[in-house]
Order: structure tokens, then C-alpha cells, then sequence
């Protein structure tokens, strides 16, 4: 069996190609992986160092069709994570988010067709619904993204969805909430809070940090995008959910007690235009092919900043590039 993960030397790539190769997920295990991937700010061999060797690595970009056409033939699974991710940027920009998860989600999905790939799964995020005040969305809730780059996701969505439709392409989505975890590019929440506060410095709260986001430790949201690979239905759009929902406030405020520092590490400013309240996904459909989180969030937020403690020289090299 080989296996194609564009966008592997990401944060939840990279977790994913760690267990991948390492063995983590026996139905796949003995299985060929190549990484393909652009190595744009957030993409950084690093993330694979642990298991150097036991892949190939195409260093490219997803809108390249002619190097598609190269590299996708041959491969049984596609997983694709390759994206802009972070929603600042695509406030600050938004080209080039609907280059690579629009027209890059397309090009990739044309070559897996072309190619005859029998399974892809395409990695979409809860952000593509917009907000919502209470209740939970489920997968046939409409998308009505409110940022760039979930707007952008979307848009990756939809043409995963046309391809399945029109032409037959084996194509599942699978759409979760907020990640965290180790190796996480240190613009996101909780690794920028985390080597700000390693380093001394304050952490900065948008608004009145009461938004509310549900938090998916990397692990869990890579098992139930390796359980859609193996057993999820083409066609279909699957949710992964997390076992904490928390403010930004309450978030920031645990932060605060594991470093045993107080409020006035934190600097207010101004909220993040267009922000969204919340976001809920209800599971049921992932669960009822058996996926639980099983990461509980106060072990996984210990053993985030033990980690980023542990590995300064895998984020001090990045902070130019921090925000
Ligand atoms: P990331 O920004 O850490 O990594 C993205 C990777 O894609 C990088 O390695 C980058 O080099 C690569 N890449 C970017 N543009 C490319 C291009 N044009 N061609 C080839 N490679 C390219 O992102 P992440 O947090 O690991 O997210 C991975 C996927 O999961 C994304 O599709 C994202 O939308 C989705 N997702 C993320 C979260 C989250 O909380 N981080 C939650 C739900 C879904």
C-alpha cells in the first residue's frame, strides 16, 4: 500500500506521518509514504526528524499540476492537509489562501482522479460553518464561513464534494475543531502563550476572551482522520471533536496556573475583526464508527508545555517568524 500526505511537515501532518511510519496505525502499517509539501513558513522537515528515513519527500506545491502528475500515480490513499491555516494571516492576505485550499484542493483532487486513487480524505476544519451561540452543528449544517481562510476552506469543501458527485472520486471530509499539541507553529494560541510565557514575556487576549473554542489534542484529531482513511464512506463528511470547551479567558487562565503566574502577564488587545464566538461540532457520525477523543485536556495542555519547555530549539529558531 502506498500513501500520499501533502502538507506532512505541518503540525498535524507531521503528527500524522509520525504515527503513520512509526507504526501507530496498524491497518496501515508496512505501508510506502511519501510527504509532499511546499515547506512554507509553517512547513518544516524538523517536524519529521524523528522519522527521517522512513519516507519519501516531494518538496512541492499542490497547485503544480505537473508535478501532481508525477508524483500522485501509484499511490492507493491521499490524505491532504496541505493548507494555509492560520485565520490572522488570511485577514492580513487572503490570496493566498484561495490559491493553495482552493485551487491547490482542486488541482490535487483532478491528478487522485486522474491517477484512479482509491481513497482520499480531504482535512477541513469547523470554522467553515461560521459561529454559533449554543447547540451543536452536525454535517448537514450550511456552511457559512465569516474569515478568509475558512471561507477558503470551504471552498475546498465544496470542490471535495463536486468531485465525489460528478465524477465519482472516493472523497471523505473530515472537519475538526481547535488543535493543539506538540510541534504546533508558535502563531497558534496555545504554543504562542506557551513560549511567551517560557520566555518571560506576556501573552496577548483578543477581546473580552470570551470566545469559545473546542480543543482537539492533535492525536485524537490524526486518529479519526486515520479511522475516515480506513473505514469512512466516500462521499461523506465526518466531525472530530475535542473533550474541552473553554473560553479563550478560561484557556489563557490554565495557562496562567501551569506556569503558577497571574493576570498581569496578560495584555489585552484589540479583538480579531470579524471574530468568531464559538464553535461546536456534534460527533455522533465519527463516534458511531467508533472514535473517541481520549486525550483529556489538562493531560494534553501538561504535556503541551512540557514539551515546548522541553524543545526550545525546535521554536526559538521560528520566532522571527512568530507573530
Ligand atoms: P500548518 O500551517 O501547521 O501546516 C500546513 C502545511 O502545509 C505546512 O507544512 C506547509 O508547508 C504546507 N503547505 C502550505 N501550502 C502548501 C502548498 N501550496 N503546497 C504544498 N504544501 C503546502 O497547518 P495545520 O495546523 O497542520 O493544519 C493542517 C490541516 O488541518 C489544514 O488543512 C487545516 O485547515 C486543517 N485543520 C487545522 C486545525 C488546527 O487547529 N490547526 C483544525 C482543523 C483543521
Amino acid at each position: 500500500m502506498r500513501i500520499l500526505v501533502t502538507g506532512g511537515a505541518g503540525f498535524i501532518g507531521s503528527h500524522y506521518v509520525r504515527t503513520l511510519v512509526s507504526g501507530g496505525y496498524p491497518a496501515f502499517s508496512g505501508a510506502r509514504v511519501t510527504v509532499l509539501d511546499k515547506l512554507t513558513y509553517a512547513g518544516n522537515l524538523a517536524n519529521l526528524e524523528p522519522v527521517e528515513g522512513g519516507f519519501d519527500f516531494v518538496h512541492g506545491d499542490v497547485c503544480d499540476a505537473a508535478l501532481l502528475a508525477e508524483t500522485v500515480p501509484g499511490h492507493d490513499v491521499v490524505v491532504h492537509f496541505a493548507a494555509e491555516s492560520h485565520v490572522d494571516r488570511s485577514i492580513d492576505g487572503a490570496a493566498e489562501f484561495l490559491r493553495t485550499n482552493v485551487v491547490g484542493t482542486q488541482t490535487l483532487l483532478q491528478a487522485c482522479l486522474d491517477a484512479g486513487v482509491s481513497k482520499v480524505v480531504h482535512v477541513s476544519t469547523d470554522e467553515v460553518y461560521g459561529s454559533i451561540e449554543s447547540g451543536s452543528w452536525d454535517e448537514e449544517a450550511p456552511l457559512r464561513p465569516r474569515s478568509p481562510y475558512a471561507a477558503s476552506k470551504a471552498g475546498g469543501d465544496l470542490i471535495a464534494r463536486a468531485y465525489g458527485v460528478t465524477h465519482g472520486l472516493p472523497v471523505a471530509v473530515t472537519r475538526c475543531g481547535n488543535n493543539y499539541g506538540p510541534y504546533q507553529f508558535p502563531e497558534k494560541l496555545v504554543p504562542l502563550f506557551v513560549t511567551r510565557l517560557l520566555d518571560g514575556r506576556k501573552v496577548p487576549l483578543y477581546g473580552d476572551g470570551g470566545n469559545v473554542r473546542d480543543w482537539v489534542h492533535v492525536e485524537d484529531h490524526c486518529r479519526g482522520i486515520q479511522l475516515v482513511a480506513e473505514r469512512g464512506e466516500p462521499g461523506e463528511i465526518y466531525h472530530i471533536a475535542g473533550t474541552a470547551e473553554l473560553t479563550n479567558k478560561e484557556l489563557t487562565g490554565r495557562l496562567l496556573e501551569a506556569f503558577g503566574l497571574g493576570w498581569d502577564m496578560v495584555e489585552h488587545v484589540p479583538d480579531r475583526k470579524g471574530h468568531d464566538r464559538r464553535y461546536s461540532l456534534d460527533d455522533a457520525k465519527i463516534r458511531a464508527l467508533g472514535h473517541r477523543p481520549s486525550v483529556a485536556f489538562d493531560d494534553g495542555l501538561r504535556d503541551t508545555i512540557a514539551w515546548y519547555a522541553a524543545n526550545s530549539g525546535w521554536w526559538k529558531p521560528l520566532s522571527g517568524a512568530r507573530r
